[in-house]
């Protein structure tokens, strides 16, 4: 059992002053110091007292996009050939990482087989460090479109229906799809419209009795039309949208994952730092763009959980935090940011006991020198991380 005393908590409720005690991976107890010794006596273990006197507990962050087997090297392309087992060392470490930068759950949204998955279950067991790992299987995509290196490829409702029920049989928290093209794959058009409307309609059909959340890759406004008509949970990018596109997804309650930390690596470093030209002259337009996906999308006011697509060039999963500062860069409060990495993203990966600092939460929780409700930097280099059932910083 650990004690937190002497600081404040942050999470969506407000900062406010109160004492944290966590047992068995559980929030038993959160408020003034008598209340967290009743549950002390209560449970009767052995007790480590942290001090977080000046300090923040906050809940961990979620990133509700990443791809575990991807390592931020410039030319993703030349991943193809490594051998699962490399792909899988690779994937540990990334975990690690994101584990320590005070990452306490990821959903990945694709990597090769069953690779994250697999990862996911490793966690859970014990055997490797890392967060809590949602995962989709493989992306379905249509034949020779974005990702065809490592996505199913399948055409028609009918291959779209049993390429998704194939991933829900592998153990599937969540379904991916390609709604568009994409930057990071030669010769696509990263705006144009891949899997139709009628195969979208088919992917998220083939999600509904379980209930599966269902993520859609779209950069173009029609493709982001099209997956919303469809009944996706979320856009992933949505780098091209449109007013209409962001009406649309607020009324529907689409969330939104911008990425934008994906963006930000690509155009920041460049072909200088070996990324495909054709890969950069994307994102560059891409970014253009995306200052006004982010207008539309404050004006309509659509629903925004935080996911970095850690993995691709230059977004390494050490640096997930900052994807908070760049949100606030394009307009959300401090509030809102951490509102998006935690209890919106919760929502959205269909979990309801993390997110928050609260009794009956699971204790994924950060120790910060400072208010993450003042200041999104607040996120970088946490004093402490527990998951998992214990002190893992
Ligand atoms: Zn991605």
């Amino acid at each position: 059992m650990y004690v937190l005393r002497g600081g404040r908590v942050a999470d969506v409720d407000g900062t406010r002053k109160a004492d944290v005690a966590v047992a068995d991976g559980e929030i038993v107890a959160v408020g003034d110091p008598e209340t967290v010794d009743a549950a002390v006596d209560e449970a009767d273990g052995e007790v480590t007292t942290v001090d977080a006197d000046g300090r923040v507990v906050a809940p961990g962050l979620i990133d509700a996009h990443v791809h575990a087997m991807m390592d931020g090297r410039p030319d993703v392309s030349t991943a193809v050939s490594d051998s699962d087992y490399t792909a899988s060392y690779r994937t540990a470490s990334n975990l690690a990482a994101a584990v320590e930068a005070g990452v306490t759950t990821v959903r990945d949204l694709g990597s090769r087989g069953t690779l994250a998955l697999d990862a996911g279950e490793a966690v859970a067991a014990g055997d490797l460090d890392g967060p809590r790992v949602l995962a989709c299987g493989r992306n379905v995509i249509m034949t020779g479109g974005h990702g065809n290196w490592f996505g199913r490829e399948a055409d028609g409702p009918a291959e779209v229906r049993k390429a998704a029920r194939e991933q829900l049989k592998a153990g599937a928290d969540v379904l991916k799809c390609m709604a568009t093209g994409g930057v990071l794959t030669e010769g696509a058009v990263t705006g144009a419209p891949e899997l139709t409307p009628e195969e979208l309609a088919a992917f998220t059909d083939a999600a509904a009795p379980t209930n599966t959340p269902t993520a859609a890759h779209a950069h173009g406004e029609e493709g982001i039309k099209n997956a919303v008509e469809a009944g996706i949970s979320s856009v992933e990018h949505g780098t091209f949208m449109d007013r209409e596109a962001a009406e649309m997804m607020a009324e529907r309650g689409t969330y939104w994952v911008p990425t934008a930390s994906a963006l930000r690596g690509i155009v920041e470093n460049g072909v200088e730092a070996g990324i495909p030209e054709d890969a950069v002259a994307k994102a560059e337009d891409a970014a253009d763009r995306f200052d006004d996906a982010w207008d539309h999308a404050l004006d309509a006011d659509v629903p925004i959980a935080m996911g970095t697509d850690a993995g691709t060039p230059f977004n390494f999963f050490a640096d997930i935090p900052r994807e908070l500062e760049y949100m606030v860069e394009y307009g959300l409060s401090p509030e809102r940011a951490l509102e998006a990495a935690t209890v919106n993203a919760a929502d959205l990966l269909g979990l309801d006991d993390v997110g928050r600092v609260a009794e009956g939460y699971r204790a994924d929780l950060v120790v910060l020198d400072s208010d993450p409700n003042a200041d999104a930097e607040a996120w970088q280099d946490p004093d402490a991380v527990f998951a998992r059932g214990g002190r893992v910083v």
